[in-house]
């Protein structure tokens, strides 16, 4: 196991995959580049200067180099306002200050894209039925929604008849999640938000873990109220070491912050501590780093498909996210494949992945990750929910050369077992 083990075999499927993938290299790049000058201008708008890089402590307050971070991301998202925290612990606690931030008791919440992510579960309270653990439900919030035609285009008659005043919130999740289905583009969420927009005042959320930079403009340039999202995925560009973010308009973004601080408090304090040199250089890295992840993943889908197994999206397909999913068909062929990931990371390389419960996932969870930041999955990792068809969700690689590598890992894993058959 490992990257010693690679088979002259396997390189040479290599060779033929990436002449395969090429083509599509060159628009990934162009999308990073446009990205990049985005990302630089907003830095010099804002004026960045060295003393933004340290932090305050205690209350937090007149942190410069926070709120210079926060007005950044908003001309990022092209929108009005952003919080942006390292004490965010993580995307399904973004989400949390955006929805307990937003929604009160008798409110509707409608998920226009189906069930969303595993975790959010328990926070809506699907699963957990009088947990008692605060979920929305207990407080009153009612939970509906419409499903995705074909997984892959918004229900509007659903939706239409769906909406009425006592609807708060039109809920999308950009990406698949752990889902078999398209990951939606910004242009297709615009046309939610306009069609959400002519019919009623909903605020219109978007989960928009893994989306971030795959594109040039983020849902919020098409309306949205509110985008949210992990650092320790796309946004941080792997060197953020925790966070999380939510943009969009001053309103919804104030009220997450009164979720997240107090009422009264919002964005205004927050000790940023050592950690803004981390999220302004993640920011700074996040185009480049998302173009990596994302030529992995296509680098992947191309020699997965020569090997004969399934892949969503296709290696030849446009991608409004990081995640590559590739149905291997056995819970062997899951294990192995995450085993083979594993044994190509630079940290906790010996370890070996085990699927087991975990918090927030209805199903057992495989995960392989070897990351430098604990969980961290813009760095190459994977992981499946151990049910039929057996696919796994493959995602990360801060440079292509060490996402290619940690694919060869995994494809001559999968090899070792399909020569056992
Ligand atoms: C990762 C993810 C989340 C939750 O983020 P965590 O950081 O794992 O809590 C929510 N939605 C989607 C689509 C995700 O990919």
């Amino acid at each position: 196991m490992g990257i010693q083990n690679i088979s002259d075999e396997i390189y040479a499927l290599a060779k033929e995959s990436e002449a395969a993938a090429k083509p599509y290299f060159d628009k990934i790049d162009a999308i990073a580049f446009e990205n990049q000058k985005r990302v630089l201008c907003a830095f010099s708008e804002a004026r960045v200067a060295a003393e933004d890089l340290l932090g305050t402590t205690g209350y937090g307050y007149g942190d410069r180099g926070r709120d210079k971070l926060e007005a950044i991301y908003a001309s990022l998202f092209g929108c009005e306002a952003a919080y942006v925290r390292h004490s965010i612990l993580s995307g399904t606690h973004a989400l949390a200050l955006g929805l307990f931030g937003i929604l009160r008791p008798g409110d509707v919440m409608l998920s226009v894209t189906g069930k969303p992510y595993d975790t959010l579960d328990e926070l809506i309270g699907v699963r957990g039925e009088g947990s008692g653990d605060g979920t929305l439900k207990e407080f009153g919030v009612i939970y509906e929604e419409t499903e995705l035609i074909g997984g892959a285009d918004f229900d509007f008659d659903a939706i239409a008849a769906a909406l009425r005043p006592e609807v708060k919130m039109v809920y999308v999740q950009r990406s698949k999640g752990y889902m078999d289905r398209q990951t939606l583009s910004c242009e297709k969420i615009g046309e939610l938000v306009s069609f959400v927009k002519e019919r009623s005042n909903a605020y219109v959320v978007v989960d928009n873990c893994y989306g971030e930079f795959t594109e040039t403009k983020e849902p919020t340039h098409y309306g949205a109220d509110l985008c949210i999202g992990s650092l320790i995925k796309n946004a941080g560009g792997g060197i953020a070491r925790t966070g999380g973010y939510l943009a969009g308009t001053k309103r919804a973004v104030e009220l997450a912050a009164f979720r997240a601080s107090a009422p009264g408090l919002g964005a205004e304090c927050g000790a940023s501590l050592d950690e803004n040199q981390f999220m302004y250089r993640g920011l700074f890295m996040a185009p480049h780093t998302v173009a990596q992840a994302i030529k992995t993943a296509v680098f992947a889908a191309a020699l997965f498909e020569k090997m004969g197994y399934g892949t969503l999206p296709k290696s030849s397909e446009p991608r409004y996210d990081i995640i590559q999913l590739i149905r291997l068909g056995s819970e062997e062929k899951l294990c192995a494949f995450c085993e083979g990931i594993q044994a190509a990371s630079p940290v906790d390389s010996f370890a070996r992945p085990e699927p087991s419960e975990m918090a927030g996932y209805g199903d057992k969870v495989i995960m392989a990750a070897g990351a430098f930041v604990m969980g961290s999955s813009i760095e190459l990792s994977a992981d499946a929910p151990l049910k039929a068809p057996y696919s796994v969700y493959l995602q990360g690689g801060l440079t292509y050369e060490s996402g290619k590598l940690g694919i060869l890992s995994a494809a001559q894993a999968v090899k070792d077992i399909e020569n056992k058959e």
